[in-house]
């Protein structure tokens, strides 16, 4: 028979271990790992971004619309949709826009193998460079990392950027106020907003993104009042 002491230790060996692989690596990238920009650092500042694109349907009339209000932002877009729409990408660079990386397929690399991070880094960085663009930033879907995500995008030159807003704007019942007035309401003195401009995965709407832009017509003029100025992610400050 095997001593209870003995089973409880291999059980608890075994929980420690799912911690360090599963949970530990997203959370010290959400909220402990000082390499990870959470906050633009530079009272005032704003820094805009938008996961998941770019979407044929949506992008484009973002990019008027930030064109119309003269407002940068930082796309973190994902390859295989990046691979599909060639000449918004290239829009995106041609105005000003930083294009970064949110992997290649939109896999969670929290319950992936410790190799798919850097495959994913190396396929998402040939997409992106084939249509001109050399991203320097990266930010995992859902923020989940596994133990060697942070390490990989370091060794790549990437620095890894989440957000301190969101508005849940890929909800069903995410009205364009209620959206500007999450966003009103949750923003700080220098936050990076999360917003995005296609909808990826079983919980977000189709149609939202649409609804993301009308909310930005409400919030953009808002916070520029509001004395609030957007600046891309090379202008942030430790
Ligand atoms: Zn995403």
């Amino acid at each position: 028979m095997i001593p209870l002491a003995t089973t409880q230790s291999v059980l608890a060996a075994g929980a420690a271990c799912v911690a360090a692989y599963f949970v530990a690596p997203s959370l010290s990238c959400k909220a402990f790992s000082r390499s990870v920009w959470r906050q633009t650092g530079r009272p005032g500042k704003l820094l805009l971004t938008f996961d998941d694109g770019p979407d044929p349907r949506y992008t484009p009339a973002l990019l008027d619309l930030l064109g119309e209000w003269g407002v940068p932002a930082c796309f973190f877009v994902v390859g295989e949709n990046a691979a599909a729409c060639p000449d918004l990408i290239r829009r995106m660079t041609a105005e000003g826009h930083e294009v970064g990386i949110h992997s290649y397929r939109h896999e969670n690399a929290r319950f992936r193998r410790p190799s798919f991070a850097g495959a994913d880094l190396e396929q998402s960085l040939a997409a992106l460079r084939e249509l001109g663009a050399e991203p320097r930033y990266y930010r995992p879907p859902w923020g989940n990392c596994n133990p060697f995500t942070l390490y990989e995008a370091r060794a790549r030159g990437l620095e890894t950027v989440l957000w301190s807003v969101m508005a849940q704007d890929w909800e069903r019942g995410a009205t364009p106020r209620r959206t500007a007035q999450r966003l009103l309401g949750r923003v700080g003195s220098s936050s990076i907003i999360c917003l995005h401009d296609r909808s990826m995965g079983k919980s977000a709407d189709d149609t939202a993104p649409g609804r993301t832009i009308q909310a930005l017509r409400l919030a953009l003029p808002a916070l520029q009042r509001a004395g609030f100025t957007f600046i891309l992610p090379e202008e942030m400050a430790r």
